[in-house]
């Protein structure tokens, strides 16, 4: 299939490499959004380029509570529609990439001095009913003296009530969406950071570190950069847009070892109104979080403060039986939201939906994207795919529509049953690290192990799991270059791995880069 615009061709420009390199939409940005929308444009038959200045999926998308969630706590600002617009997609979402999302129930125990009890009845009543729902199961009363999710919980909390969302890999959602859009024809160039964007006669003409393009419209998918990517157009300022449109909020979580040995989580209301969530991680751990601080800092670095991990620990202690102290914490991340900026007083009522802000000219296409959530970039995607079909038809007929992203493609979208069919297939294997791959690559996974028939060559045995096979595979499916792509994004065995491991990984990738 060719992936040409059937009008208006831009013209080809040579690179500095000496490349002639044109295209019809070229995003900037390869967080969930910019890939999301790739994997869109890419389905409709747009010729589409990504550039990601870092690795992909290590801005924003890296660092949040890893929640595909309606957001319970949203109906309190009437955000009705983007609860609703979020809840919608959690059983779609699942359906695409059952090895990456999975149900999960939330714990909310009930303090009398809190919202009251009708309230948060009426809520999950709404939350409930809002969205289809067929998967998940509906909310109910939980009696905490006779419920092991009680067993941790301080000895004032009694009842409170139990509710369905879903627990994702942020970072693999994101860098699927790539890999995606990149079957389908799309160019993705990680660590090519955009310098500049100037408006010519036909489009944009981008400078790139990896050289210059040329492309009819331009996406700024820059999350909390997108003020600063916007303002890398020529002239930005004579054009009277270089306004603030993003608000940066600081979240961090805090991970310590299992508080509780049950996979359900909890979602704690705080004495200042805001909720923390502590959530069964990885088998090992809990991660706790989210703070909601106003970020004057650029948003390259955000680190938690001693001030955070002390509120964290003070509030989660609150509702459990033994205390959590900063000695408890085993790792922090703190991630920046890129709110769109609509004026709240309060970090934490600034909204969460996104806004789309399109300049659709003839010549000077160029859409900027404020805010967003991981729950809702598949909506944000069609969203946007929508208004540049409206001002340059879209090539072919076809849509990518929910096709399950790369490894999602298991009978009836039933992880478990994949599961036992794997483990039946591979009985010799550790059972904890085949689940951790399982969810990780999916149907994929016979890509490294090989298959009951034909068991593969696993090679050099790095620690904690990984396999030369499975790094081989990130290297050449996943655009992983250094270490961190490896244990920080594309696994998370990063929070078992000692220097030895590091070391060794490291001297790997240097050898096959050599
Ligand atoms: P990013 O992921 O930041 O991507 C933008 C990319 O642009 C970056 O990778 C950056 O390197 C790149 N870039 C910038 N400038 C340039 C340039 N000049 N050239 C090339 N590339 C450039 N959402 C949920 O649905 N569920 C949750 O549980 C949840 N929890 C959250 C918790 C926290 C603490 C935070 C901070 C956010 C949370 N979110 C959650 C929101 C969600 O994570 C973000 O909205 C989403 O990840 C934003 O994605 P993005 O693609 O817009 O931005």
């Amino acid at each position: 299939m060719t992936r040409k615009m059937t009008n208006d061709q831009p013209h080809k420009t040579p690179n500095k490499s000496g490349k002639t390199e044109a295209c019809d939409v070229f995003i900037i940005g390869g967080g969930i959004n910019g890939c999301g929308i790739a994997r869109e444009l890419v389905g409709r038959g747009y010729d589409v380029q990504l550039a990601e200045m870092r690795d992909l999926s290590s801005g924003t998308s890296s660092w949040s509570t890893k929640l595909i969630h309606g957001g319970l706590r949203y109906l309190e600002y009437y955000e009705f529609g983007l609860v609703r617009k979020a809840l919608q997609e959690r059983e779609v979402l699942m359906r695409m990439a059952p090895h990456l999302i999975h149900p999960l129930r939330f714990i909310l125990p009930h303090l009398p001095d809190m919202r009251p009890k009708w309230l948060l009845r009426a809520g999950l009543f709404l939350y409930d009913y809002l969205g289809p729902r067929k998967i998940l199961p509906a909310s109910k009363s939980v009696n905490l003296k006779n419920d092991m999710t009680g067993e941790v919980l301080a000895d004032h909390l009694i009842s409170g009530f139990e509710y369905s969302d879903c627990m994702v890999d942020d970072n693999r959602l994101t860098i699927l969406n790539a890999r995606a859009a990149a079957s389908l024809g799309a160019k993705i160039m990680p660590h090519n950071k955009v310098l500049s964007a100037k408006q010519e006669a036909d489009g944009w003409h981008i400078e790139t570190e990896q050289g210059a393009v040329r492309a009819k419209l331009v996406i700024n998918a820059g999350g909390p950069w997108a003020d600063a990517v916007r303002d890398l157009r020529e002239g930005q300022n004579q054009m009277g847009h270089n306004q603030k449109s993003i608000r940066l909020v600081r979240g961090s979580h805090i991970i310590t070892k299992s508080l509780f040995d049950h996979d359900k989580a909890y979602i704690f209301q705080n004495s200042d109104g805001r909720i923390l969530f502590a959530i069964p991680y990885l088998g090992d751990f809990t991660l706790i979080g989210t703070t909601d601080i106003d970020h004057d800092d650029a948003p390259d670095n955000p680190q938690i403060s001693e001030a955070e991990v002390a509120y964290i620990c003070r509030e989660v202690s609150a509702y459990l039986r033994k205390d959590i102290t900063p000695k408890d914490v085993l790792h922090t991340y703190s991630g920046v939201r890129p709110l769109y900026d609509d004026g709240a007083e309060d970090a934490k009522a600034a909204t969460r939906d996104y806004v789309l802000d399109f300049e659709a000219g003839t010549n000077n296409r160029w859409l900027n994207i404020f805010g967003g959530k991981l729950t809702t970039y598949r909506q944000l995607a069609l969203q946007v795919a929508d208004k540049i079909a409206a001002v340059t038809p879209p090539p072919s007929n076809s849509r990518i529509g929910t096709k399950p992203l790369p490894g999602g493609d298991m009978p009836a979208a039933d992880f478990a049953a994949f599961f036992a069919a794997l483990q039946h297939a591979h009985p010799k294997a550790d059972t904890k690290n085949l689940r951790r791959m399982a969810m990780a690559y999916g149907t994929e996974i016979t890509k490294i192990i090989g298959t009951k028939e034909g068991a593969q060559d696993l090679g050099i045995d790095f620690g904690a799991g990984l396999c030369q096979a499975e790094v081989d595979f990130l290297l050449s499916h996943e655009w992983a270059r250094d270490v961190d792509d490896i244990l920080m994004r594309r696994t998370k065995l990063g929070y078992y791995a000692d220097d030895e491991m590091r070391d060794k990984l490291g001297a790997y990738l240097a050898q096959k880069r050599a």
